[in-house]
């Protein structure tokens, strides 16, 4: 196999340049399961004893890992699947499955599995329904099992360049960024979350890599040359001193621009313009201080519900939130409210399947339906903000109506922590603009928010009528369209008009070709990946 790919490469759509060297992980989707004849029933049987077995020790590892981690409480899932696998009716009916229609383990083991969810949802009992999700959970771990293809302990892996079909945020989310040396995937959009995951840890990425999964092998060398698009397996000795060549002058250049810390992003004509760091969770709060960002424009709080089995507690958001605010001194800290729904995707909010997930039930929407999830979030910002320099921000908002109504739920939850003496403060409050439905209203927003923050990758997709998602469609998507720039052009002016100030978020920020426009525009701050904020200064005061 290595001889065959030897310095084989293939060209990607890259997501982020720089370039990195090191070993390949692959990391694979769920297997297709399909149903087989087999003429030994016995054999089939012994290897299901065979997975249960594994699961188990999996199981019991994990448990031990959340408990250290995360606490009793939320470990116990663990225990409650290793209870499910000595179930007698579970493995009975898929002996039995196995025995009488002379199938293959994992087709028995997968329609039991779904037969058993099935009959869970079904029930009155609300513990009993949410129990069909760890039966999913327990029979996809045994299909992997007889599989051979074991989930991966990101914890525990050594720095490697991961290889994949397609990565969702909520895998994305859960992998030890400082394990990660790229990306490299078949399919995905360079506007998905992942893609801006990868922004955001600084490696390079490249995705719609037309690479055969089946012929590379985890272990094997990759390099991965972000700026040149490109991916070689089992390189030369000519190619890896090549490399090695380039990442030197990487290094150099990322030395060079350490100098512009502590400098002002003023142009040279005088204009001043704050640049500010996109985070998606606490541990990359550490990425803002090292890039020396003036502050957090974009906190993607609902990253801390991705990639786990329950909703975080008032306790534990409140902690995250304070952690960072505390952490960042007196700079500004704007966390947007819970942004779930389209691609960002958690099982336990049970948002069924919808035919246009970008166009459904998502962010505000959600949050504004289901209070008590909304509720938890708010007390924990409110209750946070008493302790820096906290501004919250609203996804998805669409009208006046909905700003008020979130206005009503704050002073509510404001009613209650009064009651209950807890410290809190109100922050300033702000919305996104992403749709183009804000962007004409803009004008009246503008009275009742504190600030505008411009979310340029929703709303180059709800603009232009392309899903960000659609791989097929990068060519199509422009975020440079004229429609986008004179949308900018309008919050900014409707913002000042009353007073307020307007910044941009999406990735469209870190643009390095627009900096002067949005500098003419009169854009208040822009909101970067981490890595890009002093490259961002550079080109400000080159201006
Ligand atoms: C945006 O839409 O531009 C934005 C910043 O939000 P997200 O990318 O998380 O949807
Ligand atoms: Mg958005």
């Amino acid at each position: 196999m290595a001889e065959k790919f030897s310095g084989k490469k293939f060209s990607g759509k890259t997501v982020y340049s720089g370039i990195t060297m090191g070993k390949v992980l692959i990391l694979r989707k769920d297997p297709q399961i399909r149903r087989v004849k087999i003429a030994d029933p016995e054999a089939e049987k012994e290897r299901v004893y065979g997975a249960v077995d594994r699961a188990k020790q999996q199981l019991a590892a994990l448990y031990e890992k959340a408990v250290k981690e995360v606490g009793e409480s939320s470990a116990a899932i663990f225990e409650v699947h290793q209870m499910m696998l000595e179930d007698d009716d579970y493995l009975d009916a898929i002996c039995h499955m196995i025995q009488t229609e002379m199938i293959n383990a994992e087709y028995a083991v997968s329609v039991t599995g779904d037969n058993f969810a099935g009959m869970f949802a079904g029930m009155e009992d609300e513990y009993m329904q949410a129990r069909a999700a760890d039966v999913r959970d327990i029979s996809v771990r045994l299909v992997r099992n007889l599989s051979g293809q074991e989930e991966v302990d990101f914890s525990a892996m050594e720095p490697s360049v991961i290889v994949a079909d397609d990565l969702s945020p909520s895998e994305t989310v859960q992998m030890d960024k400082k394990r990660i040396l790229a990306f490299v995937t078949v399919h995905g959009s360079t506007n998905s979350h992942t893609a801006i995951l990868a922004r955001m840890m600084n490696i390079p990425a490249l995705i719609g890599v037309p690479m055969d999964l089946s012929e590379i092998r985890t272990g094997m060398t990759a390099i991965v040359d972000g700026a040149a698009g490109e991916v070689i397996f089992e390189p030369t000795e000519f190619q890896c001193s090549e490399a090695e060549r380039k990442i030197k002058g990487e290094q150099e250049k990322l030395r060079l621009l350490q100098e512009l810390k502590g400098k002002r992003n003023e142009t040279r004509d005088g204009r001043t313009i704050q640049i500010y760091a996109n985070i998606g969770s606490v541990s990359d709060v550490g990425y803002v201080l090292e890039n020396d960002a003036g502050g957090i424009g974009l906190f993607r709080s609902e990253f801390l519900y991705l990639g786990r089995d329950d909703f975080p507690s008032e306790e534990e958001q409140f902690q995250a939130y304070k952690q960072v605010v505390q952490t960042m001194g007196q700079k500004k800290v704007i966390i947007r409210t819970l942004d779930i729904g389209a691609d960002k995707q958690a099982d336990y909010f049970d948002l069924g399947k919808e035919e246009n997930p970008a166009l459904g039930y998502r962010a505000i929407r959600i949050c504004l339906k289901q209070p008590e999830i909304f509720r938890t979030q708010i007390r924990a910002l409110l209750r946070a903000a008493a302790y820096g320099n906290l501004s919250v921000m609203y996804p998805m908002v669409i009208s006046v109506e909905e700003v008020k109504q979130i206005y009503a739920f704050v002073e509510e939850v404001e009613q209650e922590l009064k009651q209950a003496q807890i410290p809190y403060r109100i922050p300033e409050q702000g919305i996104m603009i992403e749709t183009p439905a804000a962007v004409m209203i803009s004008d009246e927003l503008a009275e009742l928010v504190d600030f505008f923050s411009i979310g340029t990758n929703d709303l180059t997709q709800y603009t232009l009528a392309i899903d960000r998602q659609n791989q097929k469609l990068e060519d199509f998507y422009d975020p440079h369209h004229k429609a986008i720039l004179r949308m900018i052009r309008m919050v900014v002016e409707n913002a000042h008009k009353c007073g307020k100030w307007a910044g941009i978020c999406g990735e469209l920020g870190a643009d390095l070709e627009l900096t002067r426009e949005f500098l003419d525009l009169g854009v208040d701050e822009l909101s970067v990946a981490p890595p890009m904020v002093l490259k961002v200064r550079e080109k400000v005061r080159g201006i």
